[in-house]
């Protein structure tokens, strides 16, 4: 039986990002990094959804993803694997 779970991520516009880094000096999951210096990458592993990087960023480039399909594939994925 398939479990439905949303999971709530945050995502960057890496475009318009700034590289200033205060996102990741709000994670509370160390979830953010600058790869390269260039722009911000979320791992959504990581990521809880909490919104504060949203809160913090200065370039107001983060948005928040709630993503129930992909939940329902990495489900399935797993009941293929057992
Ligand atoms: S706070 Fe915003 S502009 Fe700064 S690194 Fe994070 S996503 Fe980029
Ligand atoms: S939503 Fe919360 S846990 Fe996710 S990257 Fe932003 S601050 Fe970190």
């Amino acid at each position: 039986m398939a479990i439905q779970k949303r999971k709530r991520y945050a995502s960057v516009l890496e475009k318009e990002c700034v590289a200033c880094g205060t996102c990741i000096l709000v994670c509370p999951k160390l979830a953010i990094t600058v790869p390269r210096g260039i722009y911000a990458e979320v791992n959504t592993d990581l990521c809880i959804g909490c919104g504060l990087c949203k809160k913090a960023c200065p370039a107001s480039v983060i948005e928040m993803i709630t993503n129930l399909a992909e939940e329902e594939i990495n489900k399935n994925e797993k009941e293929r694997m057992v």
